[in-house]
C-alpha cells in the first residue's frame, strides 16, 4: 500500500522537535502530495499548544510556506483532547471551523474541563492499569466519550484508539462509520493494533494511516500501517490516504 498524504504530524507549537518547515522539506522528500500540521490541543498539559488562537498562527505560517513548495499542499490541523465524558474537547468551533484536519483522541493527562472529569477522563484511566473492574469501568467511560465527540463535532480522523486508554472498537468504529470519521492506525505509537483493525474493519469503517510524527525525520513513515492493513485484508479503497490503483 502506499501513500499520498500523512494528515497527523506535530511541530514545536507543542511537542515536535521540527518547525512547520522542517516537516514540510521531510514530507516533499518522501513524496508525499499532502501534510497536515495537527499539533496537541491546549488541556494537554505540559506539551499541548499554547492556547486555541496558536492554530491560527500555525495557519498563518502554513500559508506563507506553502507556496514556495509546489509539490505539496499542506493542511493545518490539530489534534483535539477529549476532556469530558459528554465528549467536549478542548477547541471551540470558531477554530475547529478554521481547520482543514480535525482530529481528536483521548491523552492520558489532560485538563479536564468539568469537574466530574477529573476522575471518568483521567483517573480512571489510571486505576485501570491496576484493576480489572476499573478497566472495564474506563472501557465504558473512554467509548461513551470518543462516540459523542464522533457525534457532536466533524472529527476526519479519531487518533490511536485503545492505545493505553481502553475501548470498545466495534462500537467506536461503527459510530465512526455513520459519522465519516476515520480510525487511525498510528504508526508512531508501537502499540498492537491487530485487535483494532480485525474489529474496525468488520464495522466498514474508513482508516487513515499517520505517523504521529514528533520529529521530521518519522514524518510519511506509514509503511508498517499499510502492512498491517494488507494483513488483515483491508483494501486501499478503505484507506483514506492510500494511493488508489487506476484501472
Ligand atoms: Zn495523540
Ligand atoms: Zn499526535
Amino acid at each position: 500500500m502506499e501513500f499520498f498524504a500523512d494528515w497527523h504530524t506535530h511541530s514545536t507549537y507543542s511537542d515536535g522537535r521540527g518547525t512547520i518547515e522542517e516537516n514540510i522539506r521531510a514530507a516533499v522528500s518522501r513524496g508525499l502530495e499532502e501534510l497536515a500540521i495537527t499539533d496537541h490541543g491546549p488541556a494537554n498539559i505540559g506539551v499541548g499548544v499554547r492556547g486555541p488562537e496558536s492554530y491560527l498562527q500555525i495557519k498563518d505560517e502554513i500559508r506563507k510556506l506553502n507556496p514556495q513548495y509546489d509539490s505539496i499542499s499542506v493542511k493545518t490541523g490539530a489534534e483535539a483532547d477529549i476532556t469530558a465524558p459528554d465528549g467536549t474537547v478542548d477547541l471551540p468551533r470558531s477554530i475547529i471551523n478554521e481547520l482543514d484536519i480535525f482530529i481528536a483522541g483521548l491523552h492520558p493527562y489532560v485538563w479536564p474541563s468539568v469537574i466530574n472529569g477529573v476522575w471518568s477522563v483521567v483517573g480512571i484511566n489510571q486505576a485501570a492499569r491496576f484493576s480489572r473492574s476499573a478497566r472495564e469501568k474506563a472501557r465504558v467511560n473512554n467509548t461513551k466519550a470518543l462516540k459523542e465527540t464522533v457525534n457532536r463535532y466533524n472529527v476526519d480522523i479519531v487518533s490511536h484508539p485503545d492505545l493505553r486508554m481502553p475501548v470498545d472498537i466495534p462500537e467506536l468504529a461503527a459510530a465512526c462509520a455513520a459519522a465519516d470519521t476515520a480510525i487511525e492506525i498510528n504508526t508512531g505509537h508501537h502499540y498492537d493494533k491487530s485487535e483494532l483493525v480485525k474489529n474496525a474493519a468488520g464495522e466498514g469503517v474508513n482508516f487513515v494511516v499517520s505517523s504521529d510524527a514528533h520529529f521530521p525525520a518519522t514524518v510519511g513513515e506509514l509503511e508498517a500501517g499499510g502492512l498491517l492493513l494488507e494483513k488483515f485484508g483491508v483494501p486501499a479503497e478503505r484507506v483514506v490516504n492510500a494511493r488508489k490503483s487506476r484501472s
